[in-house]
């Protein structure tokens, strides 16, 4: 499997594609003329078929070029503020603090080089090293990432359905789900696991269909690692549900959270539902949010478990679940790279490659962090 690792001119080649003048509105655009028999649905009509949909939701993605840009406008009057602390936070997340353009920019209602060059404008205005700029800088390394994904897809589709490494294949399959883990992942998928973040989170995925990107790979070790569902299974549910549904960056990140990736690094990330909640929504509003029958609990009855509503009890350990399958993975991990280390081959020098641009892209982004916050 070849897979082009090679970042530096990539890099350049995107920042001088990204940079070229916008493309002027055409007078007319030529729609093929399709003349088959399609039902006409009026907005009524729509609304009554989708009703159950619409019912109480109360946070809602509205769709078209002029909504695309007027999101990218307040994004750069004064959303971008915070970003870098507020994008793993949910409820801050939900409230507006990430740009909320990753539907927009799949159904082409706006254009990745009309975000890079507004967001751009805005970079250009603030102070070097400053906490803004820290904040910009994050974000516009995300929307490359969305392009590079693209790219990647385009070349290897089969990442989508295939793991990366096949040693991978016993662990990581799309094979009908046994009772046992059909159940888990049913209460998964419905947001009744016990775990009221990870819970949260897939109501919020089945209302609105949009998560941040902290909740979406806590979800995906849960499933993965502490349920042992695969990653194929997950990353379709997500596709079903997400409005910014993307399949080069969705299943891509699916594998990755699951641990499938980069296994030259000898440590991956296993997210604790329980700790996050005490982080990421240490007031518990995104919890409140989308989990009424925990309205009026505290903090300490949650990580109690003291319910006072029929709110379920975990459908897992979760320290033991990470334990025993974290190894597992863990041990799959190291099979690859033992392989790769015994080959030598352009295969191991990829994944070299991969790590260290992981590596130094951690170690950039810590060392800017500490020079913003005088640590
Ligand atoms: C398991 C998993 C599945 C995901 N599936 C999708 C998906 O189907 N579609 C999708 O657009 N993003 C996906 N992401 C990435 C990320 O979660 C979303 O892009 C982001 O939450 C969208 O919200 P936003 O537009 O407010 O993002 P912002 O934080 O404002 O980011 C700006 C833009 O950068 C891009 N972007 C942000 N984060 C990433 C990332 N980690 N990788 C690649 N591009 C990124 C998106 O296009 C986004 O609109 C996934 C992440 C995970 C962990």
């Amino acid at each position: 499997m070849q897979l082009e690792e090679n970042y530096s001119s990539w890099w350049v080649d995107y920042h001088d594609y990204q940079k070229r003048s916008l493309y002027p509105t055409p007078q007319q655009i030529d729609t093929p003329d399709l003349n088959i028999d399609i039902p006409q649905l009026t907005i009524a009509e729509l609304q009554q078929k989708y009703h159950s949909f619409l019912e109480g939701v109360s946070y809602r993605y509205l769709g078209g070029e002029t909504f695309a840009q007027k999101t990218l406008e307040s994004f750069v009057s004064h959303r971008y503020q915070g970003y870098h602390w507020k994008m793993s936070r949910p409820w801050q997340a939900q409230q507006g603090a990430t740009s909320h353009l990753s539907a927009h920019l799949d159904f082409g209602t706006i254009s990745a080089r009309t975000m890079y060059q507004g967001v751009h404008k805005l970079l250009d205005r603030l102070p070097a090293k400053s906490k803004a700029q820290y904040s910009v800088k994050t974000w516009l390394d995300r929307l490359r990432w969305h392009d590079k994904f693209s790219q990647r897809h385009n070349h290897h589709p089969e990442l989508a359905w295939q793991n990366r490494y096949p040693e991978f294949d016993a662990w990581y399959s799309d094979a009908d789900l046994d009772a046992d883990k059909q159940k888990l992942f049913t209460a998964w998928c419905e947001g009744k696991t016990g775990y009221p973040l990870v819970d949260a989170s897939m109501r919020q995925l089945n209302q609105i269909g949009w998560m941040n990107f902290r909740m979406r790979a806590m979800c995906v070790t849960f499933l993965t690692i502490n349920c042992g569902v695969s990653w194929h299974h997950g990353a379709e549910y997500f596709m079903s549900r997400l409005v910014d549904g993307n399949i080069a960056i969705n299943h891509w990140q699916w594998q990755a959270q699951a641990g499938s990736l980069n296994p030259m690094s000898k440590t991956f990330r296993i997210y604790n539902p329980t700790k996050n909640l005490e982080e990421k929504d240490p007031t518990l509003q995104f919890v409140y949010c989308w989990l009424p029958e925990l309205r009026g609990h505290s903090m300490q009855q949650l990580l109690a478990g003291e319910y006072k509503s029929d709110y379920p009890q975990p459908i897992l350990d979760w320290k033991q679940t990470r334990k025993v399958n974290g190894k597992i993975v863990s041990n799959i991990r190291k099979e690859v790279r033992d392989r790769l280390e015994a080959e030598q081959g352009e295969e191991y020098q990829r994944a070299i490659g991969a790590r260290d641009t992981v590596d130094k892209y951690a170690a950039v982004k810590n060392k800017q962090y500490k020079d913003i916050n005088g640590l």
